[in-house]
């Protein structure tokens, strides 16, 4: 088995994934969106297998809270926000995870990894639950030394940072549990993406992403769990996505100041396409406002991009698929060698930009300026396809999508408007006009149509005899 997971050189990544107990709001989006255009980055422009894993915390103080105010099993509270984010998701086009890890489909492999540290002596007992003694591990608040930050909830505890690993339900009220070795209970949030990374992943682990918020405590914890239970060091490359501020505050739902995302999408104050490309224009670790300029901008930059797209699918040589393109880019591979090196150096650029910590920012505004070159050569008449066909293919990596059909629809609609047009005016002609040279002169100007107008935009017409 050992010998199988060396040869498995994917990249295993794993985030942290939500608690659902309300819906997820803007914050969370920008989170899950960031980290998804930096997994297309990955996957589809390095061109890097990954797996991919996410959980989603189902079992949690909050939840049991609001299944207690709604006075319904908490599976209820947790089944619905599940399907709610994953809607969500689905709108703003994030790629499913490869595997998808809900807390209680993992219960008794979470309670033999506490026990792993409870056997290692890393552990101790009080009357509310298991916790794990932090000065056990001599490198505790290595990674973020904010770790002293945490109130003393339990006065049993031998030191703040402790946390807890096993809650234990009080037996007098009817709060749900899993029986254990340590008495009937359930996980604490830290542990369970401890175990269920070891679960999944084994010894290594090689991105770990999540919200910036959790770098402090949570991902500290992890780090801790995980370097015990393994008895040697654990280090993941941590990706974590700055916060989303509004009026300088961060978005939360303890402040108060969310959006969700079906708020935000459904007062049309942003599309799916626009909050991607304001994700984009804000570097992944960068913390960013929420604010009207920003928005402005995200919403700017999409309508020029949707402009570029539209003047490149009217033109005449659009007429075949992007991946026509994409082979004609191949049989005229060599002929690039001839190009000036500047054209090349652009997408060094980008290639650059992007291997050294995704500076999407950097990259969309190398893709603006090229966009602008573009239609400037096509101006004076040339076709600089690959230029376009790099663009396009770089925008779909990312995750946007243009509106192609809607266009696609629209001109076949238009193309069917003219030609019935066409034929009504033939057949009033015959049949009402009298006057010979108004019918040859109106005629000329239905043959022309058809013969120039049409066919310069590649579209051949027949007119039937009678
Ligand atoms: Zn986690």
């Amino acid at each position: 088995m050992e010998n199988e997971e060396e040869k498995d050189d994917s990249i295993r990544w794993y985030v942290c994934g939500p608690t659902v107990y309300d819906e997820a709001h803007i914050g969370h989006a920008r989170t899950f969106v960031a980290l998804d255009i930096i997994r297309r980055v990955v996957e589809d422009f390095f061109r890097l297998p990954c797996i991919f894993a996410m959980n989603i915390t189902d079992i949690d103080d909050k939840i049991l809270e609001k299944a207690k105010e709604e006075r319904v099993p908490f599976e209820i509270i947790s089944e619905r926000y599940t399907k709610k984010f994953f809607q969500d998701m689905r709108l703003l086009r994030v790629r499913k995870p490869d595997i998808v890890l809900k807390v209680t489909d993992h219960i008794p492999c979470i309670i033999s990894f506490i026990q792993g540290l409870v056997e290692k002596g890393y552990t101790y007992e009080t009357a509310d639950g298991i916790y794990f003694d932090v000065n056990k591990y001599p490198f505790y608040g290595y990674f973020r030394q904010c770790g002293n930050l945490i109130p003393k909830e339990n006065r049993e505890k031998k030191d703040p940072r402790d946390f807890v690993l096993w809650k234990k339900s009080p037996s007098l009220e009817n709060v749900p549990g899993w029986n254990s070795p340590f008495g009937k209970g359930r996980p604490g949030w830290h542990t369970e993406c401890a175990a269920m990374i070891h679960e999944v992943f084994g010894d290594r682990l090689d991105f770990h992403g999540g919200g910036v918020d959790l770098s402090t405590i949570h991902h500290e914890n992890e780090i801790a769990q995980m370097s015990c239970f393994l008895g040697k060091g654990w280090v993941p490359n941590w990706i974590h996505v700055g916060h989303l501020s509004i009026r300088g505050c961060k978005m939360s739902k303890s402040l108060r100041n969310f959006v969700t995302i079906r708020e935000a999408i459904e007062s049309k104050q942003m599309d799916a396409e626009e909050f991607r490309v304001f994700c984009l224009l804000h570097n992944f670790n960068c913390d960013v406002e929420f604010g009207e300029d920003e928005i402005c901008e995200a919403k700017r930059t999409w309508s020029k991009l949707k402009k570029w797209n539209e003047e490149w699918s009217y033109a005449e040589k659009d007429l075949c698929s992007f991946f026509e393109q994409k082979a004609k880019k191949e049989t005229e591979e060599t002929e690039e060698w001839g190009e000036k090196a500047d054209d090349r150096s652009w997408k060094t650029e980008i290639f650059i930009k992007l291997r050294n910590n995704f500076q999407t920012r950097e990259v969309m505004l190398l893709i603006l300026q090229e966009c602008k070159k573009t239609l400037q050569l096509k101006a004076q008449g040339c076709f600089p396809w690959d230029t376009c066909s790099y663009i396009y293919q770089l925008l779909l990596i990312f995750g946007l999508k243009f509106p192609a059909w809607s266009l696609i629809n629209k001109e076949q609609e238009l193309i069917g408007l003219i030609v019935t047009f066409r034929e009504k005016i033939r057949v009033a002609l015959s049949s009402k006009v009298e006057d010979q040279q108004l019918r040859k002169d109106i005629f000329a100007i239905c043959d022309e149509l058809r013969d120039q107008d049409l066919k310069r935009i590649g579209i051949h017409l027949e007119d039937l005899k009678d």
